[in-house]
Protein backbone atom coordinates (compact mmCIF):
# COMPACT_ATOMS: atom_id res chain seq x y z
CA UNK A 1 0.00 0.00 0.00
CA UNK A 2 2.64 2.25 0.68
CA UNK A 3 4.24 1.44 -2.69
CA UNK A 4 0.79 1.81 -4.41
CA UNK A 5 0.90 5.22 -2.58
CA UNK A 6 3.86 6.65 -4.55
CA UNK A 7 2.98 4.95 -8.06
CA UNK A 8 1.42 7.94 -10.09
CA UNK A 9 -2.89 7.85 -9.80
CA UNK A 10 -4.65 7.12 -13.26
CA UNK A 11 -4.51 10.13 -15.56
CA UNK A 12 -7.61 8.77 -18.67
CA UNK A 13 -9.93 6.56 -18.67
CA UNK A 14 -10.48 4.93 -22.37
CA UNK A 15 -13.10 2.48 -22.90
CA UNK A 16 -13.52 0.40 -25.84
CA UNK A 17 -16.87 0.01 -27.91
CA UNK A 18 -17.28 -2.34 -30.86
CA UNK A 19 -19.61 -5.07 -32.37
CA UNK A 20 -19.29 -8.52 -31.39
CA UNK A 21 -16.05 -10.12 -33.27
CA UNK A 22 -14.69 -6.77 -34.35
CA UNK A 23 -11.44 -7.60 -32.58
CA UNK A 24 -12.23 -5.69 -29.45
CA UNK A 25 -10.76 -8.29 -26.94
CA UNK A 26 -7.25 -8.49 -29.33
CA UNK A 27 -7.10 -4.78 -29.31
CA UNK A 28 -7.69 -5.04 -25.24
CA UNK A 29 -4.76 -7.38 -24.93
CA UNK A 30 -2.49 -5.29 -27.27
CA UNK A 31 -2.83 -2.34 -25.59
CA UNK A 32 -2.99 -3.73 -21.97
CA UNK A 33 -0.69 -6.38 -21.93
CA UNK A 34 -1.38 -9.24 -19.45
CA UNK A 35 -2.30 -7.74 -16.10
CA UNK A 36 -5.59 -6.90 -16.14
CA UNK A 37 -9.04 -6.41 -13.66
CA UNK A 38 -11.83 -8.83 -13.85
CA UNK A 39 -15.02 -8.20 -12.02
CA UNK A 40 -18.84 -8.20 -12.89
CA UNK A 41 -20.82 -4.79 -13.89
CA UNK A 42 -22.78 -3.66 -10.70
CA UNK A 43 -25.86 -5.54 -10.22
CA UNK A 44 -25.53 -7.75 -13.39
CA UNK A 45 -23.44 -10.74 -14.31
CA UNK A 46 -21.96 -9.42 -16.92
CA UNK A 47 -17.98 -9.34 -17.30
CA UNK A 48 -16.13 -6.21 -16.65
CA UNK A 49 -12.90 -6.32 -17.62
CA UNK A 50 -9.97 -3.31 -17.20
CA UNK A 51 -6.24 -2.81 -17.87
CA UNK A 52 -3.88 0.03 -18.27
CA UNK A 53 -0.94 1.35 -20.42
CA UNK A 54 1.77 4.43 -19.65
CA UNK A 55 1.70 6.69 -22.70
CA UNK A 56 3.91 9.64 -22.16
CA UNK A 57 4.29 8.43 -18.44
CA UNK A 58 0.96 8.67 -17.64
CA UNK A 59 -1.14 5.71 -17.03
CA UNK A 60 -4.16 5.60 -19.70
CA UNK A 61 -7.02 2.99 -18.11
CA UNK A 62 -8.89 0.91 -20.93
CA UNK A 63 -12.26 -0.34 -19.77
CA UNK A 64 -13.63 -3.32 -22.09
CA UNK A 65 -17.42 -2.65 -22.79
CA UNK A 66 -19.25 -5.61 -23.70
CA UNK A 67 -19.94 -5.85 -27.83
CA UNK A 68 -23.07 -4.62 -28.71
CA UNK A 69 -24.46 -3.41 -32.30
CA UNK A 70 -26.36 -0.91 -30.98
CA UNK A 71 -26.80 2.19 -28.44
CA UNK A 72 -29.82 3.26 -28.97
CA UNK A 73 -31.99 0.09 -28.19
CA UNK A 74 -34.92 1.30 -26.58
CA UNK A 75 -35.51 0.06 -23.71
CA UNK A 76 -37.92 -3.08 -23.67
CA UNK A 77 -35.85 -5.06 -26.34
CA UNK A 78 -32.20 -3.76 -24.89
CA UNK A 79 -30.31 -7.26 -23.57
CA UNK A 80 -27.82 -7.05 -21.01
CA UNK A 81 -24.24 -6.72 -23.10
CA UNK A 82 -26.20 -3.59 -24.96
CA UNK A 83 -27.77 -2.01 -21.58
CA UNK A 84 -24.12 -1.82 -19.41
CA UNK A 85 -22.22 -0.59 -23.04
CA UNK A 86 -24.74 2.15 -23.42
CA UNK A 87 -25.35 3.51 -19.99
CA UNK A 88 -21.48 3.39 -19.04
CA UNK A 89 -21.16 5.64 -22.78
CA UNK A 90 -23.85 7.66 -21.73
CA UNK A 91 -22.21 8.53 -17.82
CA UNK A 92 -19.35 10.24 -19.71
CA UNK A 93 -16.78 7.98 -16.71
CA UNK A 94 -14.74 7.39 -19.58
CA UNK A 95 -12.43 10.33 -21.03
CA UNK A 96 -12.47 9.15 -24.36
CA UNK A 97 -14.71 6.47 -26.74
CA UNK A 98 -12.58 3.93 -28.54
CA UNK A 99 -14.85 2.82 -31.07
CA UNK A 100 -13.62 -0.72 -33.12
CA UNK A 101 -14.87 -1.25 -36.63
CA UNK A 102 -14.66 -4.28 -38.61
CA UNK A 103 -13.06 -2.33 -41.53
CA UNK A 104 -13.66 -5.80 -43.89
CA UNK A 105 -17.83 -4.76 -42.76
CA UNK A 106 -17.60 -1.34 -42.68
CA UNK A 107 -21.06 -0.38 -43.49
CA UNK A 108 -22.35 -2.69 -40.67
CA UNK A 109 -19.86 -1.64 -38.16
CA UNK A 110 -20.45 2.12 -39.07
CA UNK A 111 -23.97 1.67 -37.59
CA UNK A 112 -22.53 1.95 -34.06
CA UNK A 113 -20.35 4.52 -35.34
CA UNK A 114 -23.51 7.00 -36.30
CA UNK A 115 -24.77 6.37 -32.80
CA UNK A 116 -21.50 7.42 -31.16
CA UNK A 117 -21.30 10.26 -33.43
CA UNK A 118 -25.40 11.71 -32.48
CA UNK A 119 -24.67 11.21 -28.75
CA UNK A 120 -21.37 13.66 -29.19
CA UNK A 121 -19.32 11.82 -27.00
CA UNK A 122 -15.21 12.38 -27.22
CA UNK A 123 -14.69 9.99 -29.66
CA UNK A 124 -11.69 7.93 -31.75
CA UNK A 125 -12.56 5.02 -34.36
CA UNK A 126 -10.04 2.02 -34.54
CA UNK A 127 -10.08 1.01 -38.19
CA UNK A 128 -9.05 -2.49 -37.43
CA UNK A 129 -8.87 -6.24 -39.15
CA UNK A 130 -7.71 -4.07 -42.50
CA UNK A 131 -5.68 -7.31 -43.63
CA UNK A 132 -9.10 -9.45 -43.96
CA UNK A 133 -10.85 -6.08 -45.46
CA UNK A 134 -7.61 -6.32 -48.15
CA UNK A 135 -8.18 -10.19 -48.84
CA UNK A 136 -11.51 -9.46 -50.03
CA UNK A 137 -10.28 -6.54 -51.95
CA UNK A 138 -11.60 -3.85 -50.07
CA UNK A 139 -9.32 -0.99 -49.52
CA UNK A 140 -10.28 1.52 -46.83
CA UNK A 141 -9.52 5.28 -47.53
CA UNK A 142 -8.45 6.18 -43.74
CA UNK A 143 -8.27 9.77 -44.52
CA UNK A 144 -11.46 9.96 -46.36
CA UNK A 145 -13.07 8.09 -43.66
CA UNK A 146 -11.74 10.13 -40.88
CA UNK A 147 -13.23 13.30 -43.03
CA UNK A 148 -16.31 11.97 -43.43
CA UNK A 149 -16.85 11.02 -39.59
CA UNK A 150 -15.02 13.91 -38.64
CA UNK A 151 -13.14 12.42 -35.52
CA UNK A 152 -9.44 10.81 -35.61
CA UNK A 153 -9.13 7.23 -37.19
CA UNK A 154 -6.11 4.79 -36.58
CA UNK A 155 -5.85 1.73 -39.04
CA UNK A 156 -4.94 -1.15 -36.72
CA UNK A 157 -4.51 -4.87 -37.41
CA UNK A 158 -4.82 -5.93 -33.72
CA UNK A 159 -3.72 -9.84 -34.22
CA UNK A 160 -0.53 -8.57 -35.43
CA UNK A 161 0.17 -5.89 -33.27
CA UNK A 162 0.09 -3.67 -35.77
CA UNK A 163 -0.65 0.05 -35.62
CA UNK A 164 -0.31 -0.19 -31.75
CA UNK A 165 2.27 2.18 -31.08
CA UNK A 166 0.43 4.79 -33.39
CA UNK A 167 -3.06 3.82 -31.65
CA UNK A 168 -1.74 4.96 -28.32
CA UNK A 169 -0.07 8.04 -29.37
CA UNK A 170 -3.58 9.19 -30.99
CA UNK A 171 -5.20 7.79 -27.69
CA UNK A 172 -3.28 10.11 -25.64
CA UNK A 173 -3.67 13.30 -27.92
CA UNK A 174 -7.46 12.67 -27.99
CA UNK A 175 -8.21 12.20 -24.46
CA UNK A 176 -6.97 15.20 -24.37
CA UNK A 177 -8.35 17.24 -27.34
CA UNK A 178 -11.95 15.42 -26.82
CA UNK A 179 -12.77 15.19 -30.22
CA UNK A 180 -16.44 14.60 -31.16
CA UNK A 181 -17.41 13.56 -34.42
CA UNK A 182 -18.86 15.70 -37.05
CA UNK A 183 -20.75 13.33 -39.39
CA UNK A 184 -24.58 14.18 -38.19
CA UNK A 185 -27.88 13.03 -39.37
CA UNK A 186 -30.88 14.84 -40.63
CA UNK A 187 -34.24 13.49 -40.42
CA UNK A 188 -37.25 14.83 -42.06
CA UNK A 189 -38.69 18.09 -41.27
CA UNK A 190 -41.35 17.39 -38.74
CA UNK A 191 -38.38 15.43 -37.04
CA UNK A 192 -36.33 18.59 -37.49
CA UNK A 193 -38.78 20.66 -35.77
CA UNK A 194 -39.86 18.33 -33.47
CA UNK A 195 -35.90 18.37 -32.24
CA UNK A 196 -35.42 22.17 -32.37
CA UNK A 197 -38.47 22.40 -30.19
CA UNK A 198 -36.79 20.09 -27.28
CA UNK A 199 -33.22 20.99 -27.71
CA UNK A 200 -32.74 24.11 -25.49
CA UNK A 201 -34.75 22.04 -23.06
CA UNK A 202 -32.50 19.58 -22.71
CA UNK A 203 -30.28 19.42 -19.41
CA UNK A 204 -26.76 20.91 -20.14
CA UNK A 205 -25.08 18.91 -17.32
CA UNK A 206 -24.52 15.33 -18.86
CA UNK A 207 -22.51 14.35 -20.69
CA UNK A 208 -24.10 13.67 -24.11
CA UNK A 209 -25.26 15.81 -26.81
CA UNK A 210 -28.89 17.46 -26.44
CA UNK A 211 -29.80 16.31 -29.80
CA UNK A 212 -29.39 12.75 -29.13
CA UNK A 213 -30.99 13.03 -25.82
CA UNK A 214 -34.17 15.13 -27.50
CA UNK A 215 -34.51 12.18 -30.41
CA UNK A 216 -34.18 9.48 -27.79
CA UNK A 217 -36.52 11.13 -25.91
CA UNK A 218 -38.91 11.64 -29.01
CA UNK A 219 -38.47 8.07 -29.66
CA UNK A 220 -39.79 7.51 -25.77
CA UNK A 221 -36.70 5.99 -24.64
CA UNK A 222 -36.63 5.23 -20.87
CA UNK A 223 -32.42 6.25 -19.84
CA UNK A 224 -33.51 9.45 -21.95
CA UNK A 225 -36.61 10.28 -19.58
CA UNK A 226 -34.77 9.17 -16.89
CA UNK A 227 -32.03 11.61 -17.62
CA UNK A 228 -34.66 15.10 -17.88
CA UNK A 229 -37.19 14.12 -15.90
CA UNK A 230 -41.03 13.51 -16.41
CA UNK A 231 -42.05 17.31 -17.35
CA UNK A 232 -39.64 17.59 -20.48
CA UNK A 233 -40.11 13.80 -21.42
CA UNK A 234 -44.02 14.70 -21.10
CA UNK A 235 -43.30 17.61 -23.59
CA UNK A 236 -41.25 15.20 -25.42
CA UNK A 237 -44.50 12.60 -25.99
CA UNK A 238 -47.11 15.51 -27.03
CA UNK A 239 -44.46 16.24 -29.56
CA UNK A 240 -44.30 12.87 -30.95
CA UNK A 241 -47.88 12.47 -31.42
CA UNK A 242 -47.35 14.69 -34.27
CA UNK A 243 -44.97 11.99 -35.63
CA UNK A 244 -44.88 8.59 -37.61
CA UNK A 245 -45.50 5.65 -34.50
CA UNK A 246 -42.49 4.48 -35.96
CA UNK A 247 -40.15 6.84 -34.98
CA UNK A 248 -37.33 4.38 -33.55
CA UNK A 249 -37.13 2.24 -36.75
CA UNK A 250 -37.17 5.59 -38.97
CA UNK A 251 -34.10 6.78 -36.74
CA UNK A 252 -32.44 3.57 -37.37
CA UNK A 253 -33.25 3.72 -41.40
CA UNK A 254 -31.50 7.21 -41.04
CA UNK A 255 -28.20 6.02 -39.24
CA UNK A 256 -28.54 2.86 -41.37
CA UNK A 257 -28.78 5.64 -44.37
CA UNK A 258 -25.37 7.71 -43.06
CA UNK A 259 -23.29 4.73 -42.25
CA UNK A 260 -24.20 3.36 -45.99
CA UNK A 261 -22.93 7.20 -47.36
CA UNK A 262 -19.74 6.86 -45.11
CA UNK A 263 -18.63 3.67 -46.14
CA UNK A 264 -19.40 4.30 -49.50
CA UNK A 265 -16.81 7.51 -49.27
CA UNK A 266 -14.32 5.58 -48.02
CA UNK A 267 -14.62 2.28 -49.32
CA UNK A 268 -13.06 1.22 -52.73
CA UNK A 269 -13.50 -2.12 -54.09
CA UNK A 270 -10.49 -3.23 -55.58
CA UNK A 271 -10.98 -7.04 -56.76
CA UNK A 272 -13.56 -8.34 -58.55
CA UNK A 273 -15.52 -9.44 -54.70
CA UNK A 274 -18.93 -9.75 -54.55
CA UNK A 275 -20.93 -8.75 -51.35
CA UNK A 276 -21.33 -12.12 -49.36
CA UNK A 277 -25.18 -12.92 -49.33
CA UNK A 278 -24.72 -13.64 -45.53
CA UNK A 279 -23.51 -10.25 -44.98
CA UNK A 280 -26.78 -8.81 -46.70
CA UNK A 281 -29.10 -10.77 -44.33
CA UNK A 282 -27.24 -10.40 -41.57
CA UNK A 283 -27.70 -6.45 -42.33
CA UNK A 284 -31.79 -6.86 -42.47
CA UNK A 285 -31.91 -9.27 -39.27
CA UNK A 286 -29.32 -6.67 -37.11
CA UNK A 287 -31.95 -3.96 -38.21
CA UNK A 288 -34.29 -4.71 -35.07
CA UNK A 289 -37.04 -3.33 -36.72
CA UNK A 290 -37.17 -5.67 -39.32
CA UNK A 291 -35.82 -8.39 -37.67
CA UNK A 292 -38.40 -9.08 -34.81
CA UNK A 293 -40.95 -9.69 -37.85
CA UNK A 294 -38.26 -12.52 -39.38
P1 LIG B 1 -14.29 -9.40 -29.89
O1 LIG B 1 -15.51 -10.25 -29.95
O2 LIG B 1 -14.57 -8.06 -30.47
O3 LIG B 1 -13.68 -9.32 -28.54
O4 LIG B 1 -13.25 -10.04 -30.91
P2 LIG B 1 -11.92 -10.85 -30.61
O5 LIG B 1 -10.84 -9.96 -30.10
O6 LIG B 1 -12.23 -12.04 -29.78
O7 LIG B 1 -11.50 -11.24 -32.10
C1 LIG B 1 -12.31 -12.10 -32.90
C2 LIG B 1 -11.38 -12.87 -33.82
O8 LIG B 1 -10.78 -11.99 -34.76
C3 LIG B 1 -10.23 -13.56 -33.10
O9 LIG B 1 -10.02 -14.79 -33.71
C4 LIG B 1 -9.05 -12.62 -33.34
O10 LIG B 1 -7.82 -13.29 -33.33
C5 LIG B 1 -9.36 -12.09 -34.72
N1 LIG B 1 -8.79 -10.76 -34.99
C6 LIG B 1 -8.79 -9.67 -34.20
N2 LIG B 1 -8.22 -8.63 -34.82
C7 LIG B 1 -7.84 -9.06 -36.03
C8 LIG B 1 -7.18 -8.44 -37.16
O11 LIG B 1 -6.87 -7.24 -37.17
N3 LIG B 1 -6.96 -9.24 -38.25
C9 LIG B 1 -7.30 -10.55 -38.28
N4 LIG B 1 -7.05 -11.24 -39.38
N5 LIG B 1 -7.93 -11.15 -37.26
C10 LIG B 1 -8.19 -10.42 -36.14
MG1 LIG C 1 -14.36 -9.95 -26.69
Amino acid sequence: EIVMAHEQSIAYRIALVGNPNCGKTTLFNALTGARHRVGNWPGVTVEKKSGEFKQDNLRIEVVDLPGTYSLDVVDRDISLDEMVARDYVHTGEADLIVNIVDASNLERNLYLTTQLAEMGVPLLVVLNMTDVAAAKGMMVDVTELAAQLGCPVLPVIASQGQGIDELKTAILAAVMDQPRASARLSYADAVETAIIALIDQMPTSTKVAPRWLAVRLLEGDGLAQQTVGPEKSALAGRLAIDLEDDLDIYVADAHYGLANRIANAAVTITGRVERDTTDRIDRVVLNRALGIPI
